[in-house]
């Protein structure tokens, strides 16, 4: 979600903020503005729409605005529209800040607040924030005082950042929630984000706030003291292995096409991070005490959102099969809302790419409390996810930039398949044999996912055709059975996020149980049907959607004719794939998904990287 950059030291602080918040543009943002303290008064510049607003704002002053200090901020708002008066930073007085996330009292703050006399000029929640500092500040509190004072006042997770023109050339930022990371510049000075990106051209040792860090930067450097005690903490840096090179296009037209070419990279590097296929036991090199929590659990219930709970999914259907152990997938949004019983011998897995879904946290949060242990699953290291829950299994699909998921989906779907043969081994529901099998099946998959995804192959051809074909297309059935299903609704979400369809998953046989009498001319089924022991019943759902007329475009192996026959698309999957186990199509039809949305997304023209409305990272519940 929104992105916060701050900055003080040598270098000029417009241009760390401008190329901060570029690196932060993925998150999604609807606008975008700067402060800088000139002449120790603080100058503030914002804009609705893209960056690039500000970037000319700057370029078209004849006198560049020369400061070694200031904030800046996307926003992705929540309360007002994505206008340039709601744009951080706001400015109260001689207050300026930026804000991440939601202040849920905010009502009663403005109610008090009007009480008092005070105006507020936007319809955000932020801006009261700033109202708060100034009273206290009023009364004589210094910034610092003053931030700690109005921070007890706000209920909801936010993280703030703040200036005063009282105490110049001096930042103040609260953790409280959403991420703040922190940098000390080795040519001198502090760089402050909420994301660790912005921060990787100064210095891989990186700080993570804590939960309740109040951090001071100053020219001097950076002081980290505890929002409640105000005592001073000390917060040892994390050193980050990811390359500044992994962050650019390298030549792809769009990030989300790039990350797709990631993925048989992505599936190898994981691969070998977690399990080592020379050792009796692959699983030799699992986390302590990860391996714990499984070896302990009855029952395991996942949580997550959007494409992580697809991957859930996937992993219910996988885990099931190979361990026999119960798994129940769940909604995080709705999990942690309506009291769900929780049997003795659970473990609740949280899933998320970047560490930060707050509704997936507060699920984790909640189980705390209850004393049920829980397990992360998380892209990022030093995410909240990754240090809130008891364990963690980190998927190293590197950075993702494009909004869309896709190689962390990759990357979450293997870790799934490696925990269902964990289990089974651990569960004797599986030989060592058919383990070992398994796995050697994995290490074929990035191979084959090469071959599929080379310019000139059937696949990549087929699904350009097939666009072109669709052009007029009004909406959009995904259908599948079995490991097929929750790609189905994978492949519905990705086509609404980038390409802005009307798209439904849907598990095949549902299809009859009302949807179907939405199915006439101009709409597309596309069915997922690669031979697996589904193929069959799958074939003959199809068969009722063809009679009403539908559209269909099939998706399966590339000798299939009889299904072949039945569609006016077809996309075949690459024929080496019948090398592999049934049970792995699945890292084979991911791609092929994605690429249909991408192509589809380019045809018509939309931000394929920055859809519109979508965040990256979800921080607000
Ligand atoms: N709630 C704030 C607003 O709507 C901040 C949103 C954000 O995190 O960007 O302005």
């Amino acid at each position: 979600m929104c992105g916060i950059v701050g900055y003080i030291g040598s270098r000029s602080a417009a241009d760390v903020l401008i190329q901060g918040l570029k690196h932060l543009e993925y998150r999604g943002y609807d606008s975008a503005g700067i402060a800088l303290f000139i002449k120790n008064q603080i100058v503030i510049e914002k804009s609705e729409g893209r960056l690039g607003n500000i970037e000319k704002i700057f370029r078209d002053k004849r006198v560049p605005l020369y400061s070694s200090c200031g904030i800046g901020h996307t926003r992705w708002a929540t309360h007002g529209k994505p206008t340039t008066k709601n744009a951080h930073p706001h400015k109260t007085g001689h207050v300026v800040l930026v804000h991440n996330g939601i202040i849920e009292n905010y009502l009663e703050i403005k109610k008090e607040l009007i009480l008092k006399g005070h105006t507020p000029q936007s319809e955000t929640d932020s801006e009261l924030f700033g109202f708060l500092v100034l009273d206290e500040m009023e009364l004589g509190a210094s910034l610092v005082t003053a931030v700690r004072r109005s921070f007890s006042k706000l209920l909801g997770q936010c993280s703030v950042v703040v200036m005063s023109e009282r105490e110049p050339e001096k930042i103040v930022g609260v953790r409280n929630g959403s991420p703040l990371v922190v940098v000390r510049d080795p040519e001198g000075g502090v760089v402050i984000a909420s994301d660790a990106q912005p921060l990787l051209p100064f210095s891989r040792e990186v700080i993570f706030l804590e939960h309740g860090d109040l951090v001071i930067a100053t020219h001097e450097g950076m002081q980290v003291i505890e929002l409640e005690s105000g005592l001073e903490v000390e917060r040892k840096p994390l050193s980050l292995e990811w390359s500044i090179e992994q962050m650019d296009k390298g030549g792809f037209p769009h990030y989300m096409l790039k990350e797709i070419y990631e993925q048989p990279g992505v599936i190898t590097h994981t691969l070998n991070q977690i399990l080592d296929r020379n050792q009796k036991n692959p699983f030799s090199l699992f986390p302590q005490p990860g391996v714990n929590l499984l070896n302990q659990a009855q029952e395991l219930c996942l949580v997550a959102c959007g494409t992580s709970w697809h991957a859930a999914l996937l992993g219910k259907y996988w885990i099931e099969r190979w361990s026999g152990i119960p798994v129940n997938v769940e909604l995080a949004s709705e999990f942690r809302y309506r009291d769900p019983v929780v049997r003795s011998g659970t473990l609740v897995i949280g899933v998320s790419q970047s560490g930060e879904t707050a509704d997936t946290l507060a699920v984790l949060r909640e189980m705390r409390v209850r004393r049920v242990p829980t397990l992360g699953v998380s892209n990022v290291r030093g995410s909240s996810i990754a240090r809130e829950a008891d364990a963690v299994f980190f998927t190293s699909a590197g950075p993702e930039v494009g909004v869309a998921a896709t190689k962390t989906f990759m990357a979450q779907i293997l870790v799934m398949l490696v925990f269902a043969g964990y289990l089974g081994f651990k569960q004797k529901k599986k030989s060592n044999l058919e383990i070992a099998q398994l796995f050697n099946e994995l290490v074929k998959i990035p191979h084959l996912l090469s071959q599929e995804l080379e310019e000139g192959s059937e696949m990549l051809k087929q699904i350009r055709v097939t666009v072109q074909n669709l052009s007029h297309s009004k909406g959009f059935f995904f259908i599948g059975r079995g490991y097929s299903y929750p790609l189905a609704l994978e492949g519905a979400l990705k086509l609404k996020e980038i390409a802005y369809d009307y798209a439904e998953g849907y598990a095949a046989g549902e299809l009859k149980h009302g949807p179907i009498a939405m199915i006439d001319q101009g709409m597309v089924v596309v069915v997922l049907a690669p031979r697996d022991s589904w193929r069959d019943k799958t074939v003959s759902n199809l068969e009722e959607v063809k009679a009403r007329g539908a559209m269909i475009v099939g998706i399966g192996d590339s000798d299939d004719y009889d299904l072949k026959n039945l569609c006016d698309d077809w996309i075949p999957l690459p024929s080496e794939n019948r090398s592999i186990d049934a049970g792995l199509l699945s890292f084979i039809l991911a791609p092929v998904v994605q690429l249909f949305s991408y192509y589809r997304a380019v045809q018509k023209g939309t931000d394929v990287d920055k859809p519109r409305n979508l965040a990256k990272s979800v921080t607000v519940e």
